[in-house]
Formats: C-alpha cells, structure tokens, sequence
C-alpha cells in the first residue's frame, strides 16, 4: 500500500493536552502562542472545521492549557485533568443533541460567564454547536462576546464561521481545523484507544477524516463489515428491481437505527423531566403534560432528523465508492478510501466509462440534496440506484 508518511513526520510537540488534537498544527501551535505569557489573549474564539475535525477536544485542550499549572497543559496537572474529565469548576461545556440551544440556557451561561473564575486563573465556557442557535439567541449572547468580564474566555465551535451571525463572528479570533489525514487518525486510534494497526488504517480510510466515525468503524462489532456491505451491494446492482428493494432496505435500516438512538436519547430526556420535577413514578400532573408533550414531539423531530442523517451518511459512503472506482478508471494512483472492496472496485472500474462514473457521483449530489429538501428519502434513493444500476448492465 503506498504509504509514505509516518509517525516520524509529526511534529514533537504533540504532548499533554494536545495528544488527542491530532492533525492540526496550525491551530495548535495559534492556540499555544495565544496561551504563551507572551501571547496576548482573545477574549472570544472560534474554532471551525467540519464534523469529526476534533473542535471541542481542541477547545477543551485550549481551555486546559489556560488553567493548567505549568501553563503548558502538561496533561497531568490536576487542573488539566479536570478540565479535560469536565469537572473543572471555571470551564463550562455545552453540548446538544437538540436541534436547537434555546434562549434560557444562553441566558444561564452569561450569567456563568460574568463570576470571577473559583479556582482557576480564567473562567472559560465552550459552546459546542454555537451553530444551532438563532438570530435572537445571538443577541443574548453578543453583549457578553463584546464586552467579557477580565478573566472570562468565550469559546464557539461550528462547521464554519458562516453559520454565525456576523455580528458574532467579527467580535471572535477564528481558528480552523482541517479534515485530518487518515494516517493521523489511524495513529490515534492505535494509541489512544489501543487499536490494532490494520483496524485502525481500514476505519481511518473509511471515515474520511471524521475521528469519531473511525472509533465507530474500530471498535463496533461489524460497523466496518456492513459498510462494505453496502459498497458491494452498490456495485452489483444490475436492474431496476434490485435498486427499487435495496433503496427500500436502506431506508429500512436508517429508521432502525435512528429509532433506537433516538428513543434512548427521548427516554432519558423524560426521566431527567420527570425526576427534575419531582415525580418519579406516578402520574403526571396535568400542570406539566403540557411540557411532556412538547418533549415527545422534539422526540419526532429528531427521529426524523436522525434518519436523514443516517442516509446522508450512506450516500456519502456511495460517494467515495464511486469515487475509488474512478480512481482506479483513471489510474492516478490516489489512495482508495474503501480498499477492504477492492476486487469489486475493480470490476466496476473495467465495466464501464469514466464519464458514466462521473455522472454518477452527480447523481448522488443530487439524491442529497433531495433529501436535504425534504424530498422522501426512499423516492430520491430510488432514482439514485436505478441511474446506477442502468449503467452498470
Ligand atoms: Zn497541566
């Protein structure tokens, strides 16, 4: 396999908190300068770079690194550790899996945000998804953003700095992560989660980049195995009727999935709602069936949600496959995210044209975009797989 980079060509400097933050020089040696007693300090970050790029571990690193007591984030410091554990008590994290932060939990975290740190030397708050949030929450947001109390270090992290509202974005320093090489994800894996070598190589390929994704592949029993499933199923299909079923299959399996990821999310939201409001058996109150009500259809949202991402997972999935076989079409010699299907790839590569390859990897742009708006998924799958299939006879 050509593969000529190693562990040998990253930089040294990878150590304590930063481990983890693996493939971004740039923003790691910008955060470690800002951290520096020379560096100077902006009050309001933030960090940028597509799903999976390590956004919070990079914000939680630098949020380290602020507290820590060599100043370093040496890793080891009880400082360091608890930041990183999220027990620290001047580091504030927020995450959702909502499609939305609302107003109130904004309005708690400025007031978070003007105490002086307790113990340590700043208080930092992180938002995870500054994304989901809308224009009337950035406005609750934007007067702490301007004017942050002295010790006080506002962190964002979003896909771009596009999805804030610019009166946001301009008041912040911008850090962006880039799409890390596989061989670097590989290499966190084997290190940090002590997979082997090969496992690590297949599901860092597979993921493109996406470090959460890899682990997924890594370390699920059979998530690699049903990708290259779904790879071989993809090249062989050689009629309509074959695409109609697996397009019906796929969808299938997306609701599965998304049904129970989001029910077990749906069931521990109604717990917590429950035991917050005191009643942990019995009957509901009819004062808070209102709220239970509008839990259960956030429930149905995100379901909803959920298995559209699943599919667009899928298609991407579809993306790189074609995309190998054009790869191989051309003969450039660029490194095949789906090498474990090789043989397969090798067939749909002499069985057709390069151009018909081309013209399939528009066809899946175009079932995405469908299905980001709101076109049923099955119908635009459906169109996807018999385009793919007619021109594979
Ligand atoms: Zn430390």
């Amino acid at each position: 396999m050509p593969e000529t980079e190693t562990a040998s060509t990253e930089p040294a400097s990878l150590t304590g908190v930063w481990a983890d933050v693996v493939g971004q020089e740039s923003a790691v040696a910008q955060f470690r300068r800002a951290a520096s007693p020379e560096g100077s300090l902006a009050q309001a970050w933030l960090v940028t770079g597509p799903p999976g790029s390590g956004r919070s571990t990079a914000a939680r690193a630098f949020a380290a690194t602020l507290q820590c007591a060599t100043g370093e984030g040496c890793g080891t410091c009880t400082a360091c550790r608890t930041v990183l554990a999220g027990t620290h008590p001047d580091v504030t994290v927020v995450a959702t899996d909502k499609l939305s932060i609302s107003k109130d939990a904004v309005r708690s975290l400025v007031l978070t945000a003007q105490r002086s740190p307790a113990t340590g030397r700043h208080r930092v708050v992180i938002i995870e998804d500054a994304d989901r949030m809308s224009a009337g929450t950035f406005n609750v947001l934007l007067k702490s953003i301007e004017e942050p109390p002295p010790l006080t270090v506002w962190m964002l992290c979003a896909p771009s700095a596009e999805d804030l509202a610019p009166t946001i974005r301009s008041r912040c320093r911008v850090v962006t992560l880039t799409v890390p090489r596989p061989v670097v994800v590989a290499e966190l894996l084997v290190r940090r989660d002590g997979v082997d070598a090969d496992t690590a190589e297949r599901s860092a390929r597979a993921a493109q980049g996406h470090i959460g994704l890899a682990l997924r592949y890594a370390t699920q029993e059979g998530a690699l195995a049903s990708r290259e499933t779904a790879a071989r199923t993809l090249l062989s299909l050689r009629s309509t009727g074959a695409a109609v079923l697996a397009a019906q299959s796929l969808v299938d399996q997306a609701t599965a999935e998304a049904a129970a990821h989001a029910d077990e999310v749906s069931a521990a939201e109604r717990e917590r709602f429950l035991h917050s409001a005191g009643i942990d058996d019995g009957p509901v109150p009819p004062a808070l069936r209102g709220q239970l009500r509008q839990l259960e259809e956030d429930a149905k949202r995100r379901r909803t949600r959920l298995v559209r991402d699943v599919l667009d997972r899928y298609l991407l999935d579809a993306h790189s496959v074609l995309r190998d076989v054009l790869t191989l079409q051309l003969g450039s010699g660029s490194e095949l995210v789906n090498p474990g299907v090789l043989d397969a790839l090798e067939q749909a590569a002499q069985g057709r044209d390069a151009r018909v390859t081309l013209r399939l990897l528009d066809a899946v742009g175009t079932a995405r975009a469908r299905i980001a708006g709101n076109v049923p998924p099955l119908l635009a799958l459906e169109a996807l797989l018999s385009q793919v299939a007619v021109s594979s006879r």
